[in-house]
């Protein structure tokens, strides 16, 4: 028999009793050092240019933070032809293929680049291992906006695959020289399943000369693995084009709980606590930690809730701003100009 009412009359009137919850709190969550790099960079292209500067892809994978930007002057576009010549660009954190780079500057485009540079550490290798004639296997998912842009760096080196079929069903000289990458935002447990079936089939295959996947995706995963045995539910902040949000709330589906991944605090479902007493709340990459807060301070107005934090890991990463926009704001105009 179950302790609670139905959820339904946790809803006002204000007489009816809130039964305990507790709120662990992952740390590290919410935003990496990639995402507050770009999200810092718009912001100041913004002040220092004005509107509009024109991003290419969304600068980060978030609803909240795109239309936050939209109100202040950003324009997103996913093709380059939609931007007037001699505008102001933006690349996203995700990065983008040379051939994109050189369409910006045949149609004079001022462009600054905010990729990531953990991005940009695949990419190198792409070229490396392209230059060095390796075929390259890259582990990630097909049409993510990182892909494309590392795959754009070898297009005729690099083969695609998302899963362990993939990889059964390659049809590579067993002696050609080959290595694999992977995008830095996948789950580690999948990587590992595919790379280990690379292995299988290519046991002289080349590894990256460092992990691809990054710091902040791994960090986030590890804070799930390590929590959800106490959790009877998991919430994940983030919204539903964000791949390392996705592979979070996975995760927690993987540790045989309850997960689910909520974009704003309007989608966070009072049905999805009857019965729960501990929930984790973690959040990708991504994703603002203003709706974390906000998710908290609904519970606690539906709930008796008491909120712990757990860190599982110190995070101290920080990116420099991209050389367009370190120096003064006279330096940012001439330097785009
Ligand atoms: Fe960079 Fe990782 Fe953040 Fe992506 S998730 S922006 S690769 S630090």
């Amino acid at each position: 028999m179950s302790r609670r009412p139905s959820c339904c009359s946790y809803l006002p009137p204000l007489y009816v009793i809130r039964f305990p919850v507790k709120i662990l709190l992952a740390s590290p969550r919410g935003f990496c050092a990639g995402v507050n790099m770009a999200i810092e960079c718009l912001d100041i292209a913004l002040q220092r240019l004005g509107s509009p500067v024109y991003v290419y892809h969304e600068i980060v994978h978030n609803t909240y933070v795109v239309e936050s930007f939209r109100d202040k002057g950003a324009v997103f576009v996913d093709a380059l032809e939609d931007v007037p010549e001699g505008s102001n660009l933006l690349f996203s954190a995700h990065g983008v293929s040379p051939e994109i780079r050189q369409f910006a500057r045949e149609r004079k485009l001022y462009a600054i680049d905010a990729t990531c540079p953990l991005v940009t550490k695949v990419h190198l290798e792409a070229v490396r291992f392209a230059r060095e004639g390796y075929t390259i296997l890259l582990i990630g998912h097909d049409g993510h906006d990182e892909v494309i842009g590392t795959m754009g760096e070898a297009p005729e080196n690099m083969i695609l695959v998302e899963n362990e079929n993939d990889v059964d069903n390659l049809e590579i000289d067993e002696s050609a020289k080959l290595a694999y990458l992977t995008q830095t935002t996948l789950s580690v447990d999948d990587a590992n399943r595919i790379i280990s079936r690379i292995r299988e089939r290519f046991p002289h295959v080349h590894n990256p000369p460092k992990e691809d996947i990054c710091y902040a995706t791994q960090n986030r995963q590890e804070a799930i693995r390590v929590l959800a045995p106490e959790a009877d539910l998991i919430l994940v902040v983030g919204s539903d084009n964000s791949s390392n949000s996705q592979r979070l709330r996975e995760l927690g589906e993987e540790c045989g709980r309850p997960a689910y991944l909520i974009d704003g605090v309007e989608q966070l479902d009072l049905e999805w606590l009857h019965d729960v007493e501990t929930v984790v709340i973690s959040a990708g990459a991504s994703a603002p930690e203003a709706i974390v807060q906000q998710c908290i301070s609904f519970l606690e107005q539906n709930f008796d809730a008491t909120i712990e934090v757990r860190v599982i890991r110190n995070e101290e990463v920080h990116f420099q701003l991209p050389k367009e926009l370190r120096n003064s704001p006279d330096d940012t105009a001439s330097a785009v100009s």
